[in-house]
């Protein structure tokens, strides 16, 4: 089959004065080109019928499976691969134009060896196409490796923030532990950040403000890192920023000089995430809670070493204060354990096995006078079936941690202010005057908090001042939100107490921006409070500063008589330990009130 190309203009002459142009040469020249070119080019009709075809086409369809026939026909080569060619074709109703551009018509087999042709059809008129046809194997394949790439990138990045992720941080830790085992010993570290009650700024704040403070974040731990690196040189391999979950975020530090190095980068990393971020016309504050890994105590797999920063963070979230944990081995039993107290304390909570046992608080008169009971406190227990009775301290935290203490702190109240009504019913005047329970931080941040007290209240018909909720220092100290929530909570009418006054951040100077009645000292100041001219100055100043703002003071944990008539003479009103009464169930306190009030004169008629 011949090529026929017809002369656009066979018998154009040059133009006047023009130099000569061979019109017949040129023609020549591209007909040589085109059939050298590696373009296959074929004209046919619009039945498939083959009028021309340049022997780069046959090369090309010969690599069709089945060699493509006898190429009398284009669509017939074709119709293994591409059976849509004869319908095109027969759709295309326009006098002439493009019947299709570039379409990709595999040649099989597919995988490693697969071949690609590429085609373009052109109608030109009713009774002739023109087909090019090439081979774009390498077009596809640079296509594909170019789509995988971005898809490898899109699964090894975080869609939010831009910065890598799990599976990045993994693969990093795992070869950085590989690298030590196997090479000279070097110095890396892992840090695992999770941002404190991440959850509230979402639900107070809405999701983007939420996901706007974590792309910020993830800038200024990229911006530090980078700044690390330009100030001592190394690769961005050598400080890894990775976002691994929802407000989860790894640092992967390696060639650090010094096994110290890591506490400085540590503690300028926790600095600078504690600045306010700015959004929309919001300054929020968020704090971090860090768990370190370092190389000496990293296990032999990545996963087990983000495990271990996990484990050190939570340990560090719960000691609670601004900073890190390092990772040691004995956490891991730890975080075990309050795994198995959690399991445990949902069961207890829907078994009903926690209850609560009453302190009573006294009034600090004169030596001689009988004992007047102005209130009790509540405290929880947790009668466990097999390790006994189980101590707050050992569950409150963990409770805290996983999400369990509204449910607590709805069960001890409702409990505590049923019983307290109870005893009014039974004494009377009589009666304590008061109730004060316990909150932890946590509750704080409840979004219920505020309602589940007043419904309480209204249920049970405990009068609001008869009501004293507890509340920490550090709860207290510094924080909008929570001052906020205390505010709201006294707005019910009960009072509000600081309790383990002297253990937390806020000092004497502080008090005065506390919306809080009364003061409780803690037991550490009161034990030493007859030995030791530095507690007793303690004590001496809290009460001062407390009676100038009008606030009652309370000594907790008064044992000896000592200790009584010491805080008794440097004014103090109050008092409740275990030289009065310990913790009591509701029964027994019954039995002291019972007691007590043989004893005493008329009721108390000093608020607590
Ligand atoms: P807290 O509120 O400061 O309670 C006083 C703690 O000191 C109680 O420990 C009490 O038994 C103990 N105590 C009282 N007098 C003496 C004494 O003379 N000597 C000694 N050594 N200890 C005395 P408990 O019941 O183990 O409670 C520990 C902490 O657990 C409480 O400290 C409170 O912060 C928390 N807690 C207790 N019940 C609850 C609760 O229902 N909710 C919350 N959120 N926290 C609670
Ligand atoms: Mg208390
Ligand atoms: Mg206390």
């Amino acid at each position: 089959m011949a090529l026929e190309f017809r002369n656009p203009a066979p018998d154009a002459g040059p133009d006047d004065g023009e130099e000569a142009i061979d019109y017949r040469d040129a023609y020549e020249s591209l007909v040589q080109f085109l059939y050298q070119a590696p373009l296959g080019l074929v004209r046919l009709g619009p039945d498939g019928a083959v009028q021309m075809m340049t022997p780069a086409a046959a090369v090309l369809l010969n690599a069709l499976p089945d060699g493509g026939g006898d190429l009398d026909n284009f669509f017939d080569a074709l119709r293994g691969v591409a059976p849509q060619l004869p319908r095109l074709v027969a759709d295309f109703r326009p006098p002439t134009g493009a019947v299709c551009t570039a379409l990709r018509i595999p040649l099989a087999p597919s995988g490693a060896d697969a071949r690609w042709l590429g085609l373009t059809m052109r109608k030109l008129n009713a009774r002739q196409l023109m087909a090019v046809i090439h081979d774009c194997t390498h077009e596809v394949e640079r296509e594909q490796r170019r789509l995988r790439d971005r898809l490898i990138d899109a699964s090894r990045t975080d869609a939010l923030t831009g910065l890598p992720n799990r599976g990045v941080a993994i693969e990093r830790i795992q070869q950085l532990a590989d690298d030590r085992r196997d090479g000279p010993p070097h110095t890396f570290a892992v840090l695992f950040l999770n941002i404190d009650r991440f959850h509230q700024i979402n639900d107070s704040l809405g999701h983007a403000t939420g996901d706007e403070v974590l792309r910020l974040l993830a800038a200024r731990l990229n911006a530090q890192l980078r700044r690390r690196l330009r100030a001592g040189g190394g690769s961005r391999a050598d400080a890894l920023a990775t976002r691994i979950g929802n407000d989860e975020f790894v640092v992967v530090l390696d060639k650090l000089g010094r096994p110290d190095d890591v506490h400085a980068i540590t503690q300028r990393l926790i600095d600078a995430l504690l600045m306010p971020y700015g959004v929309g016309d919001q300054q929020l504050h968020v704090r971090v809670s860090v768990g370190v890994v370092l190389s000496a105590q990293a296990s032999a797999s990545g996963v087990e070493v983000l495990n271990d920063a996990n484990i050190a963070m939570t340990e560090s979230r719960r000691v609670g204060a601004l900073g890190y944990a390092v990772f040691e081995p004995a956490m891991r039993d730890r975080a075990a354990r309050r795994g198995l107290i959690e399991e445990e304390l949902r069961h207890a909570l829907a078994r009903a096995e926690l209850y609560v046992e009453y302190q009573p608080v006294v009034a600090l008169d004169e030596p001689g006078r009988p004992l007047r009971c102005t209130g009790v406190e509540a405290l929880v227990r947790w009668r466990h079936p097999r390790r006994g009775v189980v101590p707050p301290i050992e569950f409150i935290g963990i409770a805290e941690a996983c999400g369990l203490i509204g449910e607590l702190g709805r069960q001890v109240l409702a409990t505590a202010c049923a019983d307290f009504m109870n005893w009014r019913r039974e004494f009377g005047p009589r009666a304590p005057r008061v109730l004060a329970v316990n909150l932890s931080r946590a509750q704080l941040f409840l979004p219920d908090l505020v309602d589940m007290v007043r419904d309480t209240m209204c249920s049970t018909e405990i009068p609001p001042a008869s009501l004293q909720l507890e509340v920490t220092e550090s709860m207290a100290a510094d924080d909008e939100q929570v001052r906020s929530v205390l505010t709201d909570l006294k707005a019910l009418g009960l009072s509000l107490a600081l309790d383990d006054f002297g253990t937390g951040y806020s000092s004497l100077s502080s008090l005065h921006r506390l919306p809080v009645d009364l003061v409780k000292i803690d037991r550490s100041f009161v034990s030493q409070v007859d030995s030791s001219d530095y507690h007793r100055v303690l004590v001496e100043a809290t009460v001062q500063v407390a009676r100038s703002l009008r606030l009652n003071t309370v000594a907790e944990g008064i044992e000896t008589a000592e200790q009584a008539r010491a805080v008794r003479l440097l004014g103090c009103e109050k008092g409740q330990g275990y030289l009065y009464a310990r913790p009591l169930s509701s029964p027994a306190l019954v039995a002291w009130l019972t007691a007590a009030a043989g004893d005493a004169p008329d009721a108390d008629s000093d608020p607590a």
